[in-house]
């Protein structure tokens, strides 16, 4: 080999992705789906019938690895999740499949592995061009049944428990076994990820999807960089790097550890001013690690991210399963549950084709409000708020309630809030007040609309801007003058330069991602209320 050629092989190679959750991940590859290389040609006729066995088998244990799963979620109280996992298993059943695999095995020649993927392929591109969108959903779901099943041909697990896992996408059931052990994922598309994003997020887990189908070449357990705050994967990573990866991760769970540590200890400024700091969640795992950091509830349960493949709207037992084993997880602690923000980019496919969001969807199918309403109220008027999505106007709070108070039927009704994230809501800040028990600013949303940015773009939400700042204090003195607490829950609760200015500004709650529920509170004790007061001053002018 020339000195050149042995100088390129263990050179680092950088594959470019998007950015899709923060942090930095060093460790083996975890591939969830090999590129799987066609075959050079025919196999012999003599072994088709074995090969065409094999294809057989590897498919059937991909649909009992997701029944198991789906039975294991439901043992768990997750029977929403389950549901989505089992309709994976079902497609294994399917006869066009079937019948695909052995007309590719028998006739073509393919191997095993080759065929699976061809077969599952050319099944999920049928389904993407009907015209039904939940059925076109499910391609995703039977290239996820063809991943499994070609791991299994490869003698893998196929199985998202440990490593940095390397995909296609990630589909609900891969979401929903992700391991203790999983140090963060690199997709090659970046479509259909909100979910898994989020997710991710909300873990503390880095992301980078967008990579192209380069990153399907990487090995199982091959060294790898994941750089998620740059949307970088790093193949044979240089020792120096690796070692700052090292040294940032050491530094993250030492954190993590310190804020477990002091869990027990009141999130209070320097000057006394306290203030609750509670999580974003949509998840059973989210609100287990919110409670393990020290969160004192759930700030924003955000409960459309698991219907977002959803062919109609969720009925109330749907709401209840979702809801009831989160609530368990938070112990005693309580939830705000925001009403189903569906419209922009979570637009199920029931309702393609909108362009309301929030609430106002919501205040056009009158049972589905209904049905959510009654299954928030049923968990008790002391454990629960209920959060309004993309409020705009006082009659939109009025709506709700006089729904609410139909279905609590007597019970007392739990305490109702409305999002203040959108122009209109910040205009109409002190009507909705005095209808309202507490605001919940949304500043992803509200920076988004004020200053006319794309969200899944930006690269940085520009909540310092003054325009912004101003609207954040309109919302939060309409609130002081009806005597209602103000949380804000979205990024700038959380990020270094922006937290210090909502409190501030007088938030009395900080709704924060789960993973860093812990670093917050411990940020909050190192502030002084009155020099957070006196620097968001000057930048209002
Ligand atoms: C927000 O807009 O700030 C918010 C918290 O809501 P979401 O991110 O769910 O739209
Ligand atoms: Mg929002």
């Amino acid at each position: 080999m020339r000195p050149a050629d042995s100088a390129q092989s263990t050179a680092e190679h950088i594959l470019h992705g998007v950015r899709a959750a923060p942090g930095t991940a060093w460790g083996r590859a975890a591939v969830l789906q090999q590129h799987v290389r066609p075959d050079a040609r025919p196999i012999a006729v003599g072994r088709r019938e074995h090969e065409l066995g094999r294809a057989r088998a590897a498919l059937e244990a991909a649909a009992t690895d997701l029944e198991r799963l789906a039975a294991d979620l439901r043992a768990h109280d997750r029977s929403a999740e389950a549901d989505i996992v089992e309709t994976g298993a079902l497609m294994a059943e399917d006869p066009s499949l079937a019948a695909a695999i052995t007309a590719l095995v028998m006739s073509s020649g393919r191997g095993a592995s080759t065929a699976v993927v061809e077969a599952c392929e050319e099944f999920a591109s049928r389904l993407e061009q009907l015209p039904d969108p939940t059925l076109a959903l499910r391609a995703e779901d039977v290239r996820s049944l063809g991943r499994r099943a070609v791991a299994h041909l490869e003698g893998r697990s196929g199985r998202a428990t440990e490593g940095i896992l390397i995909a296609e996408s990630l589909g609900p059931a891969d979401i929903a076994e992700l391991g203790a052990g999983v140090l963060g994922a690199a997709l090659a598309r970046g479509g259909v990820t909100a979910h898994a994003a989020i997710v991710a997020r909300s873990l503390g887990l880095p992301m980078v999807v967008g990579l192209g189908p380069e990153v399907l070449e990487v090995r199982d357990g091959e060294e790898l960089v994941l750089d998620g705050d740059r949307g970088l994967v790093v193949r044979r990573p240089a020792g120096d790097r690796v070692d700052a990866v090292r040294a940032a991760a050491e530094a993250r769970a030492g954190a993590r550890a310190l804020a477990v540590a002091r869990r027990a200890q009141p999130a209070t400024t320097r000057d006394g001013r306290g203030v609750t700091v509670l999580a974003n969640a949509a998840s059973v795992a989210e609100a287990r690690e919110a409670v393990e950091q020290g969160a004192e509830g759930v700030g924003l349960l955000r409960t459309e991210l698991l219907f977002l493949d959803a062919a109609a709207w969720p009925v109330m037992a749907q709401h209840s399963r979702f809801l009831e084993p989160i609530l368990a997880a938070l112990e005693g602690r309580p939830a705000t549950v925001r009403l189903l923000d569906f419209g922009g980019d979570k637009t199920p496919p029931f309702l393609r084709g909108t362009h309301d969001r929030g609430v106002e969807l919501l205040l056009r199918a009158p049972q589905a409000l209904a049905d959510q309403l009654a299954a928030i109220a049923a968990i008790g008027a002391h454990r629960v708020r209920i959060l309004i999505p993309m409020v705009s106007s006082v009659e939109q709070v009025r709506a709700v309630r006089t729904a609410l108070s139909r279905v609590a039927a007597g019970a007392s009704s739990p305490p109702v809030g409305a999002m203040i994230e959108t122009r209109e809501a910040v205009a109409n800040a002190q009507a909705i007040a005095r209808e309202c028990d507490f605001f919940s600013i949304g500043t992803n949303d509200l920076t988004q609309q004020l200053l006319n940015i794309d969200r899944e773009r930006a690269i940085a939400a520009p909540v310092t801007d003054p325009r912004v700042l101003a609207s954040i204090d309109t919302a939060m003195r309409a609130a002081r003058a009806a005597g209602i607490p103000v949380d804000v829950c979205g990024e700038a609760a959380s990020d270094h330069d922006t937290m210090p200015l909502m409190v501030g500004l007088g938030a009395d709650e900080l709704s924060v991602a789960a993973a860093r529920v812990g670093e917050v509170r411990e940020l909050v004790r190192g502030l002084d209320f009155g020099e957070c007061a006196r620097t968001v001053g000057a930048l209002l002018g």
